[in-house]
């Protein structure tokens, strides 16, 4: 989890002026005599307290990538150098594709050891409700199951293309899932703004809407996260599939698929988020920003 400069700053200063204090009542208690008895004051409410400003709202983003594709590997040193960890859903039977599309075993460990979040994709991204309750079962548990094996702690599952019945909830639940990401119903015109924190029901928490032509675009990621900051805060998930690379011959092809980001502007947001998103903005892999706080 990363606070932005501002909120960083905000903290600072009121860590800076409560230490003054502190020094200031030391110094008068030396000088005043020992005060009678009086009915017991708790030591907390002895000490005057700074009154707070208006708390900004607590805005939650995070950076989701689905499927495993192997260019999603490039974002890899652009979150590092922002201190940042994003969750990445993986589709275990897709994994190190003969066909190279897909990122290695190996690659995805080195996603982990950055202390980016491992999460589960079913071993073949079938659509769940299209399936008998039992195999269900087998795409979530055995997806975990061989993630598990490789020494990953998966506990953030998306359902593939997002969508989910009850059956399949209970599957994530029962493999072991602390939560469910399903498909876009947050909106930068709203009504929905972001999730709650903690979601409403974590077996199927709302993302935000993957635009229906063309890629992510700055002004559209930028324009969420201040829709949710400006609606009192709340969890902004964003998903990512293909990430294109300019110098790519398959360039044009991959910034015709389904939502894509261009690398640079992958960069440019995370540089966004990390100097100038509203106050009170903080990146979170899923894992963390669903665990108890
Ligand atoms: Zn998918």
């Amino acid at each position: 989890m990363r606070a932005n400069a501002r909120r960083r700053g905000a903290r600072s200063a009121v860590v800076a002026a409560g230490a003054a204090l502190l020094v200031l009542l030391a110094g008068c208690s030396v000088a005043t005599p020992p005060a009678p008895p009086v009915s017991p004051v708790s030591p907390a409410a002895a000490v005057p307290r700074v009154p707070p400003g208006p708390p900004a709202p607590r805005t939650v983003v995070s950076l989701t990538f689905d499927d495993g594709s192997r260019p999603q590997y490039l974002v890899r040193p652009i979150l590092s150098d922002h201190g940042m960890q994003a969750t990445f859903y993986i589709i275990s039977g897709f994994v190190d594709h003969p066909d190279g599309s897909t990122m290695t075993w190996d690659q995805i460990h080195g996603l982990a050891s950055d202390g980016n979040d491992i999460g589960g994709h079913t071993r073949d991204h079938l659509v769940l409700p299209t399936l008998p309750a039992a195999q269900q079962r087998s795409e979530v548990c055995d997806d975990r199951n061989r993630l598990v094996a490789e020494g990953f702690n998966p506990v953030s599952f998306a359902y593939p293309t997002g969508v989910f019945d009850p059956s399949s909830e209970q599957a994530v639940k029962d493999c072991g899932y602390r939560t469910g990401r399903s498909a876009g119903d947050v909106s930068v015109t709203g009504p929905e703004y972001a999730e709650r924190i903690p979601p409403v029901d974590p077996y199927a928490t709302d993302a935000l809407a993957t635009p229906t032509t063309g890629p992510l675009t700055l002004e559209y990621m930028q324009a969420a996260v201040r829709a949710a900051a400006a609606h009192g805060g709340g969890w902004v998930q964003i998903v990512f599939h293909l990430v294109c690379q300019p110098s790519d011959p398959d360039y044009q092809t991959c910034m015709n698929s389904e939502g894509p980001v261009e690398v640079g502007v992958f960069s440019s947001f995370v540089d966004w988020l990390a100097n100038d998103a509203p106050a009170g903005t903080v990146v979170a892999p899923v894992s963390a920003a669903t665990a108890a706080d």
